[in-house]
């Protein structure tokens, strides 16, 4: 079995590895080598994700910075917390350095004999005859332009400015979202002396010097030492209409993209991944060929609850934007209300743990 994952992103090293793990053979077309991977990005992966990348990725144990709470607040309440995450004092969440998960992932699949890379900056049909199926993480290639232009797209004017901040050392295991008059701002602590900021911010807010006095006037828990140099990604969230065209599939960031304010888009690849690999198992098991029919099941299995989880997503988006609009505290009041009921407050970690909206 021969499968080609185009693209050289977390996306396509992270089902390299779970591809690779089942002894199937993977060749990965990469447009340039050494790609440059941004320093101030995190990821937050939920618990049950991590339990799965551990088990049948690779183990990450080592990497990770464990939180245990996440507190959110909203201008419009002052200093008064809007909801409150916690679970028996158990981790619900952990960060993980983008370009660290990258650099294990690789290194890792460097030295398995079922893996190889190629450098390629673009690939043609003929290419497809090679391998049982394509899986295509690469937004500028020609498959993308040929067989994924269709999809439902939102774009939100704004920017996510990211950074990592470097303080004085403190017990570091809660994480703060502000809903502010400009966006969402998340401090996410990566270790007890620096904790990374997603800041997303309407288009009205440009200049860098800006995220810095603002980053500064919401930190109201750390002694900030150095504030890192500022990265920004346009923000926008995307759902293609169609998942495959005969053996090619798209995945990732291709596939679904949507808002950073809940830190899920990585961890809705890693419930694709964990979906296409069972498709998978359970195809070799029955000795069958890999061919297009994993990509109707795959579609079939998680194309509506993407959607449904991505739409979500925009929904939180979306009331944050009212509640910021109204400048009164009756919907903050409502929700902060609701986030005290134990079984919202559960059902609420449910969601973002494993992406079930019902
Ligand atoms: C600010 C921010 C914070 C986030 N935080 C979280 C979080 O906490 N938790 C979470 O789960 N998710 C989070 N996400 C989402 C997460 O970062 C993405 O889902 C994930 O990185 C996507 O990986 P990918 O490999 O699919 O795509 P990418 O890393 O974008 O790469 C796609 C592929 O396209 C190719 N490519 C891309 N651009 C070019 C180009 N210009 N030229 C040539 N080739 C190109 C590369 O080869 C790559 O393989 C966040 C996203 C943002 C923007």
């Amino acid at each position: 079995m021969r499968v080609c994952l185009l693209g050289y992103g977390l996306s396509s090293l992270t089902l390299a590895k779970a591809l690779v793990n089942q002894n199937i053979y993977v060749e990965i077309i990469s447009p340039k080598k050494n790609q440059k991977i941004g320093l101030s990005r995190t990821l937050g992966i939920s618990k049950s994700n991590i339990n799965f990348f551990n088990k049948n990725i690779i183990n990450i144990e080592k990497l990770l910075w464990k939180l245990k709470k996440i507190e959110i607040y909203t201008d419009n309440l002052k200093n008064e917390k809007l909801l409150n995450f916690e679970k028996n004092d158990d981790q619900i969440f952990s960060i993980i350095k983008n370009y660290e998960l990258h650099r294990v992932l690789e290194k890792n699949l460097i030295k398995s004999k079922y893996f190889k890379t190629k450098y390629l900056k673009n690939v043609n049909i003929s290419f497809l005859k090679d391998y049982n199926i394509i899986i295509n993480c690469n937004y500028v290639n020609n498959f993308t332009n040929k067989y994924f232009g269709k999809k439902i797209i939102k774009e939100y004017d704004s920017f996510a400015y990211t950074t990592v901040i470097n303080h004085k050392e403190i017990l570091n295991n809660t994480a703060t979202q502000i809903f502010t008059k400009r966006g969402p701002l998340a401090f996410l602590p990566i270790s007890n002396k620096e904790t990374s900021i997603v800041y997303s911010v309407h288009n009205s807010v440009k200049k860098v010097n800006d995220i810095n006095e603002l980053i500064k006037q919401y930190n109201f828990k750390y002694k900030i030492n150095k504030i890192d140099k500022i990265e920004n990604f346009e923000l926008k969230s995307l759902n293609l209409r169609s998942y495959y065209h005969k053996n090619i599939l798209a995945f990732g960031d291709l596939l679904h993209k949507i808002h950073p304010l809940a830190g899920q888009g990585f961890n809705m690849t890693i419930r694709d991944i964990k979906v296409l690999l069972n498709v998978i198992k359970n195809k070799l098991d029955l000795g069958l060929e890999l061919d297009s029919s994993v990509n109707t099941e795959f579609e079939k299995n998680v194309k509506y609850k993407n959607f449904i989880f991505s739409n979500g997503i925009d929904l939180i988006h979306e009331f944050f934007n009212l509640e910021r609009k109204t400048k009164n505290s009756v919907l903050s009041k409502s929700i902060q209300i609701l986030g005290k009921n134990s079984s919202a407050n559960k059902a609420f970690i449910k969601i973002a743990d494993e992406g079930i909206f019902f």
